[in-house]
């Protein structure tokens, strides 16, 4: 007879691997599923950075100082480098602009904004180009590898008991209201409990066992260069992101019928041009974001690397041009930019833990009490946050 587990975890970037340790942590038996056998999915591309200072809620300040105090834990905790640091992230504001509007938008942001002049921004991050930017907002950040912190959390889930297994889930299994367990290609696994953190696919493999859930996703699309000599000191992005715009645009309740039939782009394309630096010298170099609902279709890569290239090199000329390679991959969002935590409707034993657009803050302190609810000793006061969460705000 199969064995049964407490919970099966589907899908191993960030989300499942912060999860499942998390889980196999408080002392339950815990398999996670993943399809690929190496790193692929948004966590392999994501730029590691850790916005701590973005709370501008009650819930969203909770989890922003708790998400900081987790990561600055965790390398010890994991016995693991992931490459944690704290670094400046500049948020450069286009030369067409005015400051003052777009300071304003950071205005409740549970740590002060800085306005920085051009002159210097481009002090403090030499590789900007004056001319493109009416100056930068300022922020203390952090920054980590995302595949060292996902490794990590695997090999310590690993050595607490847990099971990784290399296997695509095509399915939910389903008794009554209940969900059993999943269906891989290759076999049946059963469970007292199911989380779903695949990311972009989430919502695909949702539909495929009937289910409906207002998660969405983005192709996103970057450049990862070679080592280089040039030095980023600093994180870069716009302080006028695009993207967060698109997302809201395109989870409208009205257009989500759209979203369950391919061959859609809901909405046109947008670049939001960002950098980051690694210790191996690499940077990554991006962001294009399409909403296309088929999450199997492949953007053009010449075009798409040209129109990121072209971006890059109004705001960061010197990195326009470094030889890289271009990415592709999904990014998971929900309509209100807050993550999908917790039991999906009218089933049992089925939960969602994913819908993070930029999960690195959140994830970790998430992942700690999402376990810790399920555990009858628990002390922890974490209902009031996660039920925040809940895949049921939504009304589906
Ligand atoms: C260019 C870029 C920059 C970014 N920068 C930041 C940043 O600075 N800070 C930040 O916080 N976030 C950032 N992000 C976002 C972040 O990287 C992602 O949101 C995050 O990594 C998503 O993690 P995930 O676990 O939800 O998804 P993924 O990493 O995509 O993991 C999902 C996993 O599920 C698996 N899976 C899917 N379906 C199945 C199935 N049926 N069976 C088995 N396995 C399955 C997939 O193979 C995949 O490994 C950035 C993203 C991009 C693209």
């Amino acid at each position: 007879m199969n064995k049964l587990y407490d919970w099966i975890v589907i899908g191993g970037g960030i989300t499942g691997a912060a999860l499942s340790y998390e889980l196999a942590k408080v002392g339950f038996s815990v398999l996670l599923l993943e399809q690929n056998s190496i790193l692929s999915g948004a966590t392999r591309f994501g730029y590691g950075g850790i916005s701590y200072w973005t709370g501008t809620s009650e819930l969203t300040r909770q989890l922003s100082i708790e998400g900081i105090e987790r990561h600055r834990q965790l390398p010890q905790e994991l016995d693991a480098d992931i490459e944690f640091r704290e670094l400046d992230l500049l948020l450069t504001i286009d030369a067409d602009r005015n400051p003052a509007e777009i300071l304003a938008q950071y205005a409740n942001c549970y740590i002060a904004p800085k306005l920085l002049s051009t002159q210097d921004a481009c002090e403090l991050e030499p590789l900007l180009n004056p001319d493109a930017i009416a100056g930068a907002i300022q922020f203390r950040h952090a920054h980590i590898k995302p595949p060292l912190l996902v490794s990590a959390y695997l090999n310590a889930l690993v050595q607490l008991g847990g099971e990784i297994v290399c296997e695509t889930v095509v399915k939910l299994d389903r008794v009554g209201h209940k969900i059993v367990g999943v269906t891989t290609q290759q076999q049946a696994y059963r469970s007292a409990n199911t989380v779903v953190c695949a990311g972009g696919l989430s919502r695909s493999l949702l539909k495929a066992s009937g289910i409906s859930s207002r998660i969405y996703f983005t192709h996103a699309e970057l450049i990862e260069t070679e080592p280089t000599d040039l030095e980023l000191r600093t994180m870069v992005m716009p302080a006028d992101t695009k993207r967060c715009q698109l997302e809201a645009d395109a989870s409208k309740a009205t257009i989500d019928p759209l979203w369950d039939e391919v061959g859609h782009e809901l909405l046109p394309s947008s670049v939001d041009v960002g950098a980051i630096q690694f210790r191996d010298r690499t940077m990554k170099l991006g962001q294009l974001s399409r909403v296309l609902t088929d999450p199997n279709v492949l953007p053009d890569a010449t075009q798409s690397e040209n129109e990121i290239r072209a971006k890059a090199r109004q705001v960061l000329p010197k990195l326009a041009d470094l030889k890289g390679t271009w990415y592709h991959c999904l990014v998971a969002f929900s309509h209100d930019g807050l993550p999908l935590v917790g039991a999906l409707p009218d089933l049992e034993q089925i939960y969602l833990f994913s819908g993070f657009t930029s999960p690195l803050v959140y994830v970790p302190p998430l992942a700690l009490r999402f376990a810790r609810e399920f555990t009858q000793s628990s002390a922890f006061a974490s209902n009031a946050i996660v039920s925040q969460l809940s895949p049921q705000r939504f009304g589906i």
